[in-house]
């Protein structure tokens, strides 16, 4: 049997496997961010990348970890930002006239509304969590569409979590929107399908991130996990890569779109 820290030092680099291929990611923060792992794969597998940061406070942490990637391109978005968004797109067809890839690793909901209880979620809160964590998500499909199309279709890619399908504690208005970007990429995929554009979410089991310390008793749900999931442990981020890889490469994955994959040791099957 494959133990996770066998599986952590296996490359799976399928070298080749997306050259050619043009990426853009949005949401790395840190060495700990998903998107950071989803990243590694994508470039080991042969995709450009373009990485996003989110305000002067993160350049300087992405632009460390992005130097680490041959010829990455490295560009300011706030998905509350319509210039910036615009210019990132505009920058891509400067540079490489077409985008096969978006990766939209992206959430926010204010500390105050992940804690305690939901009916207490302020109009600002429930706002803000949605639309930075499920109406960026369309913005960004919108923006990158005729590029894609330019490729010949694409692949857009989510990450959601079980807390848009089931109650999770202290999760909160950020299930809510969870919730809505669940529906929204089956809206997308619909939209996007005639164009060979796929539009596909994640749902991670708990990560610790810098997203996930924002809420309240992160660490007994990733105790809870190991006891409860059928595996017996938690996930870690190169799994949750393993599967993006998948679902980027049209040889893996052309006929899937609108769909919500489950990367969580088998949790979101569990009743009592
Ligand atoms: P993270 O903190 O590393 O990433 C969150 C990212 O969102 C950061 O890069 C941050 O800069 C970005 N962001 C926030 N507001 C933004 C804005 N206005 N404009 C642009 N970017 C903005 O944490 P993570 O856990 O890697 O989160 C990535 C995604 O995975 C999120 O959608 C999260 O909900 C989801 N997810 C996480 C877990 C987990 O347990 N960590 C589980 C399931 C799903």
């Amino acid at each position: 049997m494959m133990t996770t820290e066998v599986l952590e030092k296996t490359q799976y680099a399928f070298p080749g496997l997306l050259n050619g291929k043009v990426g853009i990611v949005f949401g790395v923060a840190h060495k700990t961010s998903i998107a950071w792992a989803i990243a590694q794969r994508l470039s080991a597998a042969g995709m450009k990348l373009i990485f996003t940061y989110q305000g002067d406070r993160l350049k300087e942490n992405v632009e460390e970890l992005a130097n680490t990637i041959e010829g990455s391109m490295i560009l300011p978005c706030d998905v509350t930002k319509d210039e910036e968004v615009a210019a990132v797109f505009e920058a891509i067809e400067k540079q490489y006239g077409q985008l096969d890839t978006l990766i939209h690793s992206v959430a926010f909901a204010k500390k105050e509304d992940l804690a305690g209880a939901f009916i207490d979620t302020s109009r600002d809160g429930f706002m803000l969590a949605h639309e930075i964590s499920a109406f960026s998500l369309t913005t960004l499909a919108k923006a990158a569409a005729p590029l894609m199309e330019k490729s010949g279709g694409g692949s857009i890619l989510t990450l959601t979590y079980l807390g848009g399908e089931r109650v999770v504690k202290n999760y909160n208005v950020m299930g809510v929107a969870k919730a809505a970007l669940d529906m929204s990429v089956r809206y997308l995929a619909s939209d996007l399908g005639p164009k060979n554009i796929r539009v596909n979410a994640i749902s991670a089991g708990p990560i610790k991130t810098l997203a996930a310390r924002g809420i309240s008793g992160f660490s007994s749900i990733l105790n809870y996990m190991e006891e409860h999931t059928p595996m017996q442990r938690n996930v870690t981020a190169n799994e949750v890569a393993g599967m993006a890889l998948a679902l980027v490469a049209p040889e893996l994955s052309s006929g899937v779109t609108a769909e919500v994959i489950h990367v969580d040791a088998g949790f979101h099957a569990v009743g009592f």
